[in-house]
């Protein structure tokens, strides 16, 4: 495998344009980068399926699709750039979710919904109004969707504590190993990250626990809030039974990143589409082909297959 692939001959290739860090902490101020074909789509399926080090198959996957080293990314590039993958590898579906609302109402005693200004204890009475917690299980497909972009600040793009540096994917899959074996020390190995010195996550938190005060504890958290950067997924979900509209927000899990785009699993779709529909694909085809040619494939097959029982399908 390539370690770098040079962008220069592969038109696959295209520039990423800035990043949320604008460059600052590297000694590049470029990135190449490429869809994702069938090859890393394999990779990514190990990654999901793994119980060890998960994170390294995707590490390997996104390694193969850009032209500078994905361990040195800051947390927030390397959400970026897999914010980038996604949207460009996989076909356009629409986003289905499946959630309970929490929403509390005002009930009148017919089950109807009390909408208005906030009513008055005495209303409440009048009324017979009832607080009840919604409790509705939702399947939405959601239209209102889509990633938010945060970037530093462009007048404080550089840590100036010395014994500091902005946590990059080198430390992440000794980060997720060291939180499933201690969950309850999460906390300060989010700090270690931090830590300049030391070439393994072990070595930086031997560090961070050998000062003698709380000056870096207290460095590493200000620079947590001062240097925050990176990707959200954002949402809107209306509930179907009290209407309440519910804006959720939340960062990227990096360990199921890729996961939710099909949950199908790779090899089998390959293999469907070889022994079904005689298809063969060579592993360096854009990953969205395999998965657009193999959902419209299906439906084809699914409509034939409800022609010939004499059901009609209906749209
Ligand atoms: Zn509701």
């Amino acid at each position: 495998m390539e370690l770098y692939p040079l962008p220069e001959v592969d038109a696959r290739y295209v520039d990423i344009g800035d990043l949320p860090t604008g460059f600052a902490p590297y000694d590049f101020n470029r990135l190449y980068i490429r869809e994702f074909s069938v090859a890393e789509l394999k990779l990514l399926y190990q990654g999901m399926h793994s119980r060890v080090r998960p994170i390294e198959h995707t590490f390997r996957a996104i390694q193969r699709c850009i032209s500078a080293p994905v361990l040195a990314l800051t947390d927030g590039d390397l959400e970026f750039v897999m914010a980038w993958l996604r949207m460009h590898s996989y076909p356009k579906a629409p986003l289905q979710v499946t959630w309970t609302c929490r929403q509390s109402n005002l009930v009148y005693p017919n089950r109807d919904f009390y909408k208005g200004p906030t009513p008055s204890s005495r209303d409440i009475k009048m009324k017979g109004l009832v607080e009840e917690t919604c409790n509705t299980n939702n399947v939405n497909i959601v239209n209102k969707f889509g990633t938010r972009l945060n970037t530093l600040k462009s007048d404080d793009l550089h840590v100036d504590f010395e014994d500091l540096a902005m946590p990059t994917a080198d430390t992440l899959s000794d980060f997720f190993q060291a939180v499933e074996d201690e969950p309850h020390n999460r906390h300060m190995l989010e700090c270690a990250r931090w830590v300049k010195m030391g070439s393994t996550l072990k070595q930086k938190m031997a560090r961070l626990l050998k000062q003698p005060d709380m000056e870096m504890y207290e460095n590493i958290l200000e620079c947590m809030r001062r240097f925050q950067h990176g990707v959200e997924d954002y949402m809107e979900l209306q509930c179907r039974e009290c209407n309440y509209t519910w804006a959720h927000e939340n960062k990227p899990k990096l360990l199921s990143f890729f996961a939710d785009n099909t949950e199908e699993d790779i090899f089998k779709i390959q293999y469907s589409l070889m022994a079904e529909f005689g298809h063969q694909y060579d592993p360096n085809i854009p990953a969205k082909m395999l998965l657009f040619n193999y959902s419209s494939l299906a439906k084809d097959k699914q409509k034939a297959a409800e022609r010939r029982s004499g059901f009609k399908s209906m749209g």
